[in-house]
């Protein structure tokens, strides 16, 4: 090992330790924590930031790693070095006092948006995401190469590779051709039950169902655990530590299929390998790449009709009441059912990326053509209007229903979008390896799971997302696979064509 390298490596575990801790916290704060904890941790929570904070931008750690870029290292010391100094130019470029400032008014917004959320009142928040804004585009203009657009600047921090000039493009394909594909299917004739999924399914028996199919789906219950919070969402401490929650309410699909793409992120968390695990590198290799595997799971996988061949009567056994008389065809029809509507996260497989190329257009207008924040929420109701074809009758159900924007996060909605066509491109390859439909009919993921640990998940962040695509399929990104899968299986549902 280089002697720089080994001199790093108390400050590289230091960091890693506050951050391990900062993130169990905000875990513990979305589930186990009482009520009232919150204003305390909070400044736990922020020490432990500005403790990663100094570590991260220690001279000493800046001399070392100036001194690791002229040593020949081997590939994962190489890897963690250049992750180290691009965290650390990231935190440098900054003012310290700024950077507090802006890291108050964050965690002041979440709250804000909240309330605002809760009395749909976008005007009381409006101030606020206005400060945001400033704060994001200013920290980005410290931040961009000489002739760097803003907004590419903050793209390039959830998705390497992915400019506003290769976003516009996969965006365009979208909208040219999902735009009217939907409507055809919005006006097909065919009509889908789908009543059955709501009623009184109990909490219990949500849970035990949920544990079942997530282990079903590969995940370790003695390297992983599940609660309960408001919104379902992963964390990762390390590859023997990945936590999982779910929300339960009376539509028994929510519950079923947040379990299952929370158990794609978690799957991939785990495949993680020791050697990388706690480290810089030991994760997923982004945002897309995440969304790409839970969005796998759950859809291309969990949405399957062969996924349910030998597992729907497992499902009929704990909810016979409610469908026992629900024939497994009229089941997968009910969970693949179409329905424009105004809420993101509830949104079917189909609409799901349109929901997210609003956000980008309007990301866009904000940070590069100073869009006026008052004006938001008209511009989001014609865009739902316009490619959707429903209307958000208040803000809550509007602009104000994702948290992002609250926390200062500009520039992370595409990568939903991305980790959908990944995840199709991935697919399209891997019919062509292996009898994926068989596999599921068998009860066989391991086999597919296996496929994507070999392939990506063992990389952790050793490959950018472009690049392990490239290398797995063969091709560059394609959004096209997208496009045809959906329009394949929603064209076959709806009897439609493009
Ligand atoms: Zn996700």
């Amino acid at each position: 090992m280089s002697k720089a390298y080994e001199q790093l490596q108390p400050y590289l575990e230091r960091a890693q330790a506050f951050q391990t801790a900062k993130v169990l916290f905000e875990w513990d704060n979305e589930t186990l924590a009482p009520k009232k904890a919150g204003q305390n941790t909070s400044k736990v929570v922020g020490t432990l930031s500005s403790e990663y904070f100094s570590v991260i931008t220690d001279p000493q750690v800046k001399k070392l790693v100036k001194e690791c870029r002229e040593e020949d290292l081997g590939q994962v010391e190489a890897a963690i070095v250049r992750e180290l100094a691009e965290e650390m130019e990231k935190l440098e470029r900054v003012p310290a006092n700024e950077y507090r400032e802006f890291s108050q008014l964050a965690s002041e917004g979440t709250r804000i948006w909240a309330d605002a959320r809760r009395n749909k009142d976008f005007e009381s928040f409006a101030p606020t995401l206005k400060k945001l804004v400033e704060y994001t585009k200013k920290f980005a203009s410290y931040r961009a190469k000489e002739g760097q657009k803003l907004y590419d600047v903050l793209l390039e921090d959830y998705e390497k590779g992915f400019d506003m000039e290769t976003l516009d493009r996969f965006f365009g394909t979208l909208r040219q051709q999902l735009v009217p594909f939907l409507k055809k299917v919005t006006e097909s004739e065919v009509e889908i039950e789908d009543d059955f999924l709501t009623g009184d399914y109990k909490d219990e028996d949500q849970e035990a169902i949920g544990r079942f199919f997530a282990e079903y789906v590969g995940f370790d219950f003695d390297r992983g655990v599940m609660a309960v919070s408001a919104h379902p969402f992963t964390t990762n401490l390390h590859n023997k530590d990945v936590r999982v929650t779910t929300s339960y309410n009376r539509h028994v699909d929510d519950s079923l299929f947040s379990v299952i793409h929370e158990s794609g992120h978690a799957i991939y968390e785990l495949g993680i390998p020791d050697e990388l695990t706690q480290t810089l590198v030991g994760g997923g290799a982004s945002m897309g790449m995440h969304e790409s595997q839970s969005r796998f799971f759950e859809n291309i996988i969990g949405r399957n009709e062969a996924f349910w061949v030998p597992v729907y009567a497992k499902l009929q056994e704990r909810f016979p009441q409610q469908l026992e008389d629900v024939p497994l065809e009229k089941f997968v029809k009910a969970i693949n059912k179409v329905e424009p509507s105004l809420i993101r996260t509830q949104a079917d497989e189909l609409t799901y990326s349109l929901h997210v190329m609003i956000r980008y257009e309007i990301e866009k207008m904000l940070i590069e053509e100073d869009l006026d924040v008052d004006k938001l929420p008209e511009i989001w109701a014609d865009k739902y209007e316009e490619y959707l074809g429903v209307r958000p009758k208040d803000a809550a159900e509007g602009v104000l229903q994702d948290i992002h924007w609250s926390q200062g996060s500009f520039g992370y909605f595409p990568s939903y979008a991305l980790g959908s066509a990944f995840g199709a491109q991935l697919y399209h390859y891997m019919k062509g390896q292996m009898d994926f439909e068989g596999l599921l009919r068998a009860g066989e993921i391991g086999t597919i799971r296996e496929f994507l640990r070999q392939h990506i998940h063992q990389y952790g962040k050793l490959k950018t997302s472009r690049q392990m695509l490239k290398e797995v399929t063969g091709e560059d990104f394609n959004p096209q696979y997208y496009i045809d899968y959906l329009v394949e299986k929603y064209g076959r549902l709806y009897g439609v064509t493009m």
